[in-house]
């Protein structure tokens, strides 16, 4: 199954330019992605022929607005495979679908001396909004650790479940190492236990098909941005049922039922969770992302991606002092490629890469509590997706070639 990258390439106007007088490599997915001709066309679209506030006008524009901001939950539940569009909360993006989780399911359901089981590769979106909660409600963090190959320890987070776990939460991919968990599995475990189980999928939606009802979680979180849709938008997917049971987040306006001065009710999910007025525009955009990946099929982004993973780690082996820390094996593990290089700051490697018109991040990824795991203060990232090809990875090697030279090269270091 392959991708025609040439075409998708002319779908993307940012990818054809120069920086530093070389054609853009942009290896910086994990971040965010670039936006398709289809997508930037839709955001100006709406502005120029349906812009409107929705829900609750009855005039022409305000219909049309409406339906498109709605179509777009419907298309985004049959994404991942969502029994219903009500179950799609749209929220600003990934950090805030986590924090309304914890806010709301959290401060209802976490008491005193209950456990909340994670992991050491989660990031920092997946951590803090679980330590302010633990704080509000006198609750314990135990966190889950990684092998020396960036596998998560399943037996480990096996013995940290246990009756007093009231919610578990993992990433689907890391950010950093490229692994993927194993979802399914760790489902079982939480619900075993009686725990609620929720998923950061903000590395998973994006680069691999994604079906809520097999991986079997309660919860699912994502951005639009990560995904060639606009930035904005995050998707917050549960259970109808459990968002019915659920507490507000923010209240005021389009959240409400009746308003009485000695209190209120709540409109029906998922309007319940998405107060005042939304993020349309990009919402409305975020339907040509889906419409776009769609069009090319998940599973062939997802051979795409390994594809190059395995070129990249291969590549990237072969030069002297570079450490990779994360899986070997493309079928556990997806397209953010971490490395350190002995001598070289990230932060340079970065700037010198950057003169080659290559870019990748350099950093903690907000993922602090794997960088003191690993034992680095930072690393290197390159991150692949759809429009990447070989021949990018070939000039991120020449750029990192260039940063051996200049750093000299003192031996390898050990990996993870
Ligand atoms: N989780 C993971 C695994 C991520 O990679 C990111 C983005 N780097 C986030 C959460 C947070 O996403 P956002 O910044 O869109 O809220």
């Amino acid at each position: 199954m392959s991708i025609d990258t040439r075409a998708i390439r002319q779908d993307f106007p940012i990818l054809h330019q120069e920086v530093h007088g070389r054609p853009l490599v942009y290896l910086d997915n994990a971040a965010t992605t670039q936006k398709p001709r289809s997508v930037i066309d839709a955001l100006v679209r709406y502005y120029e022929q349906d812009n409107s506030n929705i829900h609750r006008g009855i005039h022409t524009l305000a219909v049309r607005a409406t339906e498109q901001y709605e179509d777009t939950r419907t298309r985004v539940a049959r994404f991942i495979n969502a029994p219903a569009p009500e179950g799609i909360v749209f929220t600003r993006n990934t950090t805030e679908s986590l924090n309304l989780i914890a806010r709301t399911w959290g401060d209802t359901h976490v008491n005193e001396g209950d456990e909340i089981v994670l992991s050491v590769m989660e990031h920092h979106s997946n951590i803090v909004p679980w330590q302010l909660l633990a704080r509000r409600r006198g609750a314990v963090l135990k966190y889950a650790d990684v092998d020396d190959q960036g596998y998560l320890k399943l037996d480990e987070l096996r013995s940290l479940i246990t009756p007093k776990t009231k919610l578990v939460t993992m990433m689907h991919a890391s950010n950093v190492l490229g692994t993927i968990n194993p979802i399914s599995e760790i489902a079982e475990m939480a619900h075993a236990a009686g725990a609620l189980f929720v998923v950061d999928a903000a590395q998973s939606v994006p680069h691999l098909p994604v079906d809520v009802e097999a991986l079997g979680c309660d919860v699912l979180a994502f951005s639009a941005h990560k995904m060639a849709g606009p930035t904005g938008v995050g998707v917050l997917w549960a259970d109808t049922d459990l968002l019915e049971e659920m507490q507000p987040f923010l209240g005021g306006g389009e959240m409400i039922s009746v308003v009485r001065e000695e209190g209120s009710t709540w409109a029906d999910v998922p309007h319940k969770f998405e107060a005042g007025t939304p993020n349309i525009a990009d919402v409305v955009a975020f339907s040509a992302a889906v419409d776009y990946l769609e069009s090319i099929g998940m599973e062939a982004v997802r051979e795409h991606e390994k594809a190059l993973t395995a070129y990249a780690l291969d590549r990237l082996s072969t030069i002297e002092g570079l450490t990779i820390h994360g899986p070997t094996d493309v079928e556990h593990r997806g397209g953010a490629v971490s490395f350190t290089m002995a001598e070289a700051h990230p932060h340079d490697i970065s700037t010198i890469v950057d003169t080659h018109g290559v870019a990748i991040r350099a950093g903690h990824h907000c993922a602090q509590l794997l960088m003191r795991r690993l034992g680095v203060p930072a690393t290197s990232r390159a991150s692949f997706y759809i429009y990447n090809e070989t021949s990018e990875i070939d000039a991120l090697v020449e750029a990192l070639e260039d940063v051996r030279r200049v750093f000299g090269h003192a031996g390898t270091r050990s990996a993870v």
